[in-house]
């Protein structure tokens, strides 16, 4: 008795969700009782951050504006220098998923609350995961001191989105959604998150591709940007993330675009292997999903293939067997020949 019983973790943190939700970040801080808020900004969203400091009056107490990817430990030490000059008790992160690694890595050192205010599909929000690099290598942990207590989605922050972070983003946002899918030990709720996710990025993103300007559409992709993060929280990663990892970690590539490009390729590879997820994805793309994952792909004005990203031919073996030789779980074999044919593929 006992072997088929399952211990799942359920991520659920306050979410505020709406065009102009981030009117809201104040009293959310009032209800956290903080006095010194520290805004940890991207580059791209300096405006919105000022307004935020603004509307935070005396309670602003700094803005630190260059997170960078992979939350190098460098730039983590100077925002904690900050932080500590300025005695901050909370902590505001306004951006990407390099504002939310930021944030998090100050939290986990400090305790200070987080809000987080995501402007991308990357769904770090949602997850008590933070990748770190020092010297070149990147760690990752999993604490539920990482997860930020509130978020805040705001599709009006996401109205600046170029077209091709629009759909390289909302790829990545997919790709965490289509890995629960095929997790064997994923649980009934992360299911649901990822068919409703799932259903969300292929039904709102080519009417925000056709209509950027469109919130309501916006607003129906963040959710499902929203549901992806938590799968990722709740979920095991497979080929797809260890693709991206091994990729991207040794070449340094764009994190959206890289898993954006690859996406369709391990669906291909994987699916076969995977049924119920394979059926489950038809319904809500009303097809063959791979068909429908590889034409929203192609929309991309940038590089589509892991060529175009600049990784040489001559190490897909080498990636191939890196993979092989210590797999993550997925529901299809990986052998090296296997993964060399998916990455020529990709190539
Ligand atoms: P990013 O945060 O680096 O942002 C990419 C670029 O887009 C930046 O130049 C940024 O300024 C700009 N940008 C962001 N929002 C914009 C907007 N609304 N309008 C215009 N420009 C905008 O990239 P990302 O893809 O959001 O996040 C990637 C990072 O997040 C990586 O470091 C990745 O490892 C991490 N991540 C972590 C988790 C986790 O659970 N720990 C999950 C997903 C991603």
């Amino acid at each position: 008795m006992g072997t088929d019983i399952r211990v799942h973790q359920v991520y659920a943190g306050r979410v505020l969700h709406g065009p102009g939700a981030r009117t809201l970040v104040p009293d959310e801080i009032e209800r956290l009782g903080s006095q010194r808020v520290l805004v940890v900004a991207s580059p791209s969203s300096a405006r919105t951050a000022q307004e935020l400091a603004v509307a935070l009056g005396e309670r602003h107490a700094a803005t630190f504006g260059h997170p960078a990817q992979h939350t190098p430990v460098e730039v983590t030490a100077e925002a904690l220098d900050l932080a500590g000059q300025v005695r901050a008790d909370a902590l505001v992160a306004i951006g990407g998923g390099s504002a939310i690694g930021l944030s998090k890595a100050l939290a986990i050192r400090t305790g200070m609350p987080q809000v987080a205010v995501p402007t991308t599909y990357a769904g770090s929000e949602a997850t008590p995961v933070l990748g770190e690099t020092a010297d070149g290598v990147k760690t990752t942990r999993r604490d539920p001191a990482l997860a930020p207590g509130t978020v805040v989605y705001d599709p009006e922050l996401t109205l600046s989105m170029p077209r091709g972070l629009t759909l390289t983003s909302a790829l990545n946002a997919l790709a965490h959604a289509v890995e629960a899918l095929w997790d064997t030990e994923a649980s009934a709720a992360t299911r649901a998150y990822a068919v409703e996710s799932a259903d969300g990025v292929l039904s709102a993103l080519p009417v925000v591709l056709d209509h950027p300007a469109d919130v309501v559409a916006r607003g129906r992709l963040q959710e499902a940007a929203w549901l992806a993060g938590a799968c990722l929280a709740q979920a095991r990663m497979g080929l797809h993330h260890q693709l991206a990892h091994v990729l991207g970690g040794t070449y340094g590539l764009p994190h959206a675009e890289l898993h954006a490009l690859l996406l369709a390729h391990v669906m291909r590879f994987n699916l076969v292997a995977a049924p119920d997820a394979a059926a489950r994805l038809a319904r809500v793309a009303y097809g063959d999903p791979v068909l429908a994952v590889s034409a929203l792909a192609a929309r991309h004005d940038g590089p589509t293939t892991l060529g175009a990203l600049g990784v040489p031919r001559t190490a897909l073996r080498e990636v191939a067997e890196r993979v092989a030789s210590d797999p993550y779980p997925n529901p299809r074999p990986v052998t090296v020949d296997a993964v060399e044919k998916l990455l020529l593929a990709a190539w």
